[in-house]
Formats: C-alpha cells, sequence, structure tokens
C-alpha cells in the first residue's frame, strides 16, 4: 500500500480538481445504490403481497363473533391492507423519483443545448442525494414492514425477507450514509447560487401544481399537497434564522430530517404527474367500453388495464394524504427550533 514509497499515483484531471472528478464517479455510484433500494423494495412489496393473499389466518373482523365463521387470507384483514399500501406507495414514490432522475441523465446525454444540459444537471445534482438517501432508508421500511405482514415466517429463513432486509441494510450505509447524503443536499446543493437549485425545483412544481386547480378527480388532493410546498419553502426560508442563532451546527441538525421530507414531497410531486396520466387514460378507457360512473366498479374487476390507473390514483392519494405526512413529521423538532442534541452532554 505504497509504506516504502515506491508507489506512482497520477492526479486525474490536474490539481485541485480531485472533488469535483471523485463527485461525478461518486453521483453515478450514488444513483446506482438507489436503484437497490428501489429494486429491493419493490421485490419485498411484491413478495408480501402474494403472501398476504394465500395466508389464512383469523375471521373477518366484521363477523368475528361467528365461531362458525371461515377463516380469511390475511389480505382481508384491514391491517394488512394498510400495511400493503404503504408498501407499494413508497415503492411507486421510490421509482418516480429514481425514473425522474435517470432521465434527466439520458435527456443530458441527447442534447447537444449547453444551458439545456447545465439546468438539467443542477435538478440532477440536486435529485442525487435525495435518490441516494432517501430511496435506500426507505426500501428498508418497505422491507421492514413486509416483514411484520409475513408475521414469524417473516423473520426466519424459510422466507426470502430477511434475506432482502439483510442485503439492502448497507445500502443507506456505503457510497456515502444518509447524514452524509443529507449534508450534500443542505449543505452544499441547496447552498449553491443562494440555494438557485432548490427554487428552480421549487419552481417546477409551483407550474405543475395549476394544473390541478379544477382536475375533476385531484384538485382537493392537489391543495393538501400545496402545503407541505408551502412548508418546506418556510423550512428552507428560516433556515438564514436558524444560521444566525445557532449556526451552520443548527442548520445541519435537521439535515436529515429535511432530506427525508424534501425528498417525499419531490415523490409526490411526480406521483401526481402520472395520476393525472392515469387518470386521463382511465376516462378513456371507460368512453371506449361506454362505461358510466355506475358500471366503473365491476369495470375494474374486470379490466386489469383500467385497474392499473385506477390503483395508480389510489396509490398517489394514500401517498400525498398517509405517506408525506410521516416524513412531514420527522421535521417537528426543526420546526420547534430545538437544538437539544447540541446541547445534552452525553
Ligand atoms: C459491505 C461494504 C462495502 C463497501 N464497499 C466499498 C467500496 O467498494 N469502496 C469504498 O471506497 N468504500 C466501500 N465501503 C465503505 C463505505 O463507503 C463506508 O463504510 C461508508 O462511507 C461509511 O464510512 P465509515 O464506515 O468510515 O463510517 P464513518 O465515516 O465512521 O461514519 C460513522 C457514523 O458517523 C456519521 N458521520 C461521519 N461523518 C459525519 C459528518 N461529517 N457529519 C455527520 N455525520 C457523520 C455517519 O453518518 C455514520 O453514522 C464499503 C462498506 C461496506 C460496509
Amino acid at each position: 500500500f505504497g509504506e516504502n514509497d515506491d508507489c506512482i499515483g497520477w492526479p486525474l484531471g490536474g490539481e485541485g480538481q480531485g472533488m469535483p472528478w471523485m463527485f461525478q464517479m461518486m453521483n453515478e455510484s450514488r444513483i446506482g445504490t438507489a436503484t437497490i433500494g428501489l429494486g429491493i423494495g419493490s421485490l419485498a412489496a411484491q413478495n408480501t403481497t402474494a403472501y398476504a393473499k394465500e395466508r389464512v389466518q383469523g375471521p373477518h373482523i366484521t363477523k368475528m363473533r361467528d365461531p362458525d365463521t371461515p377463516r380469511v387470507p390475511i389480505i382481508e384483514h384491514p391491517a394488512v391492507r394498510f400495511n400493503l399500501l404503504q408498501m407499494r406507495a413508497r415503492v411507486e414514490g421510490m421509482r418516480a423519483l429514481m425514473f425522474k432522475a435517470t432521465f434527466l441523465l439520458d435527456e443530458i446525454s441527447v442534447t447537444d443545448d449547453p444551458e439545456m444540459q447545465a439546468s438539467k444537471q443542477n435538478l440532477v445534482d440536486l435529485l442525487t442525494p435525495m435518490c441516494k438517501g432517501w430511496c435506500t432508508e426507505v426500501g428498508l421500511e418497505v422491507v421492514q414492514t413486509g416483514i411484520q405482514v409475513l408475521g414469524g415466517v417473516g423473520y426466519t429463513k424459510d422466507f426470502p425477507m430477511e434475506q432482502l432486509y439483510r442485503d439492502l441494510r448497507v445500502a443507506p450505509i456505503y457510497e456515502g450514509t444518509t447524514d452524509i447524503q443529507a449534508l450534500d443536499l443542505v449543505g452544499r446543493k441547496m447552498m449553491q447560487n443562494q440555494g438557485a437549485l432548490f427554487v428552480a425545483l421549487l419552481q417546477q412544481i409551483g407550474e405543475f401544481l395549476p394544473s390541478l386547480g379544477e382536475h375533476p378527480r385531484l384538485a382537493s388532493l392537489g391543495k393538501i399537497y400545496e402545503n407541505y410546498c408551502d412548508t418546506l419553502s418556510d423550512l428552507a426560508l428560516g433556515t438564514q434564522e436558524v444560521m444566525q442563532i445557532r449556526g451552520i451546527e443548527g442548520v445541519v441538525l435537521h439535515a436529515t430530517p429535511f432530506l427525508m421530507f424534501c425528498s417525499s414531497v419531490t415523490a409526490g410531486w411526480l406521483l401526481l404527474q402520472q395520476a393525472v396520466v392515469a387518470h386521463d387514460r382511465l376516462e378513456k378507457l371507460k368512453h371506449e367500453h361506454g362505461i358510466g360512473d355506475l358500471d366503473t366498479a365491476e369495470f375494474l374487476k374486470e379490466n386489469p388495464q383500467a385497474r392499473f390507473y385506477e390503483n395508480k390514483l389510489i396509490t398517489t392519494q394514500f401517498f400525498v394524504e398517509a405517506v408525506i405526512p410521516q416524513y412531514e413529521g420527522l421535521m417537528a423538532a426543526a420546526k420547534r427550533r430545538n437544538y437539544d442534541p447540541l446541547d445534552i452532554v452525553f
């Protein structure tokens, strides 16, 4: 390893350029590591849903008092359904975020317009720590929930879930831990050009939101979503004040919760875009088959394509109404300007 002074090194990219070169490599591998969160999380969600349809345990809650009632597959228990949708919504959120980042990379590689390249690269730079930090953490949450849904066999080697957990557990650690991704997001990317990257992201979201204003199915969801954007914006604006009160320590103290919340809001924006498309396609399908609102439930049972679009709408609604607030909750300490972890003497 060079202890004998007989090693030769070649600086890549010239003196003083090590960090930018390192980051070019790191950013690619961070997106790659984020894929592990999405891939394993998605596999866990599929395995868990399949198991929940097979495993028979307990009576249905509506027939609990009837001793002769048959036992039902666990997918019929509300608590299990809640967990399954928690998993699915997270997987779809991760996939949306990953598709956005990698599609931008594709766009960069096919355009010769330097301005276009720069603006897309800026967004990739902002999304990279979100993909790496959020998708690896959220992928783990998905597997963890899946293990719980499987019950005892989720913990044993008889089923693949425990291995999925072990395989994924390293992803929030290597290629830079989640806290390091959060430092990258809050300490570097959001500080660049007086926050221009972050402002550009909020602007893009802001340009999309009016399209939900009069939407027949997504208007009220759009309003709920807008509140998260306001909170995100307020938190970012409040950074200056925190800097004055507690300095950079105070700012980065809440960086990881911020990364989790900011990423979930970004994923929500992308899911809402998908939901708009899903709604249009579903309406078109219904029109083609002459289906009125009263026949929709039956149509959804019979037509897998229609069910796919309807499920996309339901999943997006759940993501916005139930999943994003879980990450927003992580910001409670930041909102209250709580600095206890800095003050306590360990
Ligand atoms: C299975 C495996 C394979 C690996 N493969 C490779 C590889 O191929 N190539 C390679 O180069 N490396 C590899 N690594 C190393 C990996 O990238 C590091 O383990 C990882 O970056 C964390 O660094 P560390 O282990 O030194 O932890 P530390 O840096 O000691 O971190 C410990 C804790 O402190 C926190 N922390 C540290 N610094 C800060 C800070 N400034 N601000 C806030 N929190 C901080 C971390 O978030 C973490 O919670 C691999 C690791 C594993 C486990």
